[in-house]
């Protein structure tokens, strides 16, 4: 689960991180309040979306103005004139994709006088099953071009969790960013109270960039993303309490409803899989045949009638999806329990587009003999190759829509 950098900046502060002080605004009313409680002259005006790029994107309204999802204002009256401008408006960024992302939440900020922008960010690293910290003197770009073009700035560690932060990691972060005397202690602490704050939410990734230093001589967050491990958020319920499913995908959130791990993706071909390494063999296999899979499904070992039929509709209700395959082992779920589900649902959503059951293990002839006496235009395979192949067939041979 990802959350918004206001958000993110307040857990931060928790933790004793130094950030600027900002209001949240979630209607235009709030602007003037908001931008009156913090002291000026110098006002920065973010766009909350949980996409990064912001500064350089681009709304699509002619009415938001061409300044970018970042603003720096000069006076009160601006900062309401662009909060007027920005709320509501679609921004598009190098990571929302050309739809961009409507912006229904901003953040006001007291501006910082920018000496220095530096990149830290944490994750998990499985490899070594600890957290990993990544530290660069070049913050305020895309790490990725670092990384690519002067991977000799970038520093990497990982920290063993039987210790935790050491004195070393923090003289270590404080040298890769050239910082000495009250500055080099500044990040020495700063590093301290990230890994705790990482540790004690459940983090899966936090990235500061930038990181800035300030011409006062303070070290601060200018920009935080931060996204949780979502099997740890039962235990995090002001975390939970965080979330924007404006932000998330529609059919995501329904299918967390159900208890099934579904995930959007880009091709046409809609699954439904029991088993998350037969769901994956089912994408491989589609891609083979030269087709690509709308989603990953994955219904669980124990999915009744009702969940079959709710992954049903979340897949049929997916524009992009031309065809559906429906691979199915049946073990501890049976194979007439997923027939009968299949047949409910598509008599109640209907079925616009081609569909191939492949059915095998308990209860197999049972649930074949449901769907052939269904009477509903459903072709049956026999194996995952047969069915992968007609499914493919099926959608490149159906006339376009
Ligand atoms: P992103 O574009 O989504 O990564 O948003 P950021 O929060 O990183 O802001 C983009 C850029 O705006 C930063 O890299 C800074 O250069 C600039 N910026 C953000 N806040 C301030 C501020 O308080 N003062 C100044 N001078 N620049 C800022
Ligand atoms: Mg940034």
């Amino acid at each position: 689960m990802n959350i918004h950098e206001y958000q993110a900046k307040a857990l931060l502060h928790e933790f004793g991180v130094p950030i600027s002080k900002g209001a949240p605004v979630l209607r235009a009313a709030d602007a003037y309040p908001a931008a009156k409680s913090l002291p000026g002259p110098v006002w920065v005006v973010k766009s909350q979306i949980h996409a990064g790029g912001r500064g350089k994107g681009k709304f699509k309204e002619a009415s938001a103005g061409d300044k970018g999802g970042v603003r720096i204002a000069k006076s009160v009256d601006e900062v309401t004139e662009f909060v007027e401008q920005m709320l509501g408006a679609t921004l598009v960024t190098v990571q929302t994709g050309p739809a961009g992302k409507q912006v229904n939440r901003l953040y006001i900020e007291e501006g910082s006088d920018i000496d220095k922008e530096f990149y830290l960010s944490m994750l998990v690293d499985r490899e070594t099953s600890k957290i990993a910290f990544v530290v660069s003197t070049e913050g305020g770009v895309n790490i990725e071009d670092v990384a690519h073009n002067n991977p000799e700035k970038i520093l990497t560690f990982s920290v063993d969790p039987a210790t935790g932060i050491m004195g070393h990691h923090g003289r270590a972060v404080a040298k890769a960013l050239q910082l000495s005397g009250d500055l080099a202690r500044q990040a020495e602490k700063l590093v301290t109270q990230l890994y705790a704050a990482f540790v004690a939410k459940d983090m899966a990734m936090l990235e500061i960039n930038p990181l800035v230093v300030t011409r006062q001589g303070q070290l601060r967050v200018l920009d935080a993303k931060v996204s949780f491990d979502d099997n740890a958020l039962y235990r995090h319920l002001d975390v939970q309490e965080m979330r924007d499913e404006t932000e998330e995908d529609a059919k995501e959130i329904e299918a967390s409803k159900y208890d099934l791990n579904y995930i959007t993706l880009d091709g046409t071909i809609g699954c439904m899989v029991n088993g998350a390494g037969l769901a994956m063999a089912t994408m491989d296999i589609i891609k083979l045949y030269g087709m690509a899979p709308a989603n990953f499904l994955d219904v669980g070992g124990g999915a009744d009638k009702a969940k079959v039929t709710a992954a049903f509709k979340i897949i049929t209700a997916d524009p992009n999806v031309k065809g559906i395959l429906i691979n199915i082992f049946g073990g501890i779920m049976k194979c007439d329990i997923i027939a009968e589900g299949v047949v409910a649902a598509v008599k109640e959503v209907g079925l616009q587009v081609p569909l191939v059951v492949r059915l095998e293990g308990t209860n197999v002839d049972a649930g074949k003999k449901i769907i052939r006496e269904s009477g509903l235009n459903v072709l049956p395979a026999d194996d995952l190759d047969d069915a992968a192949q007609k499914i493919v067939k099926a959608v490149k041979g159906a006339p376009k829509a």
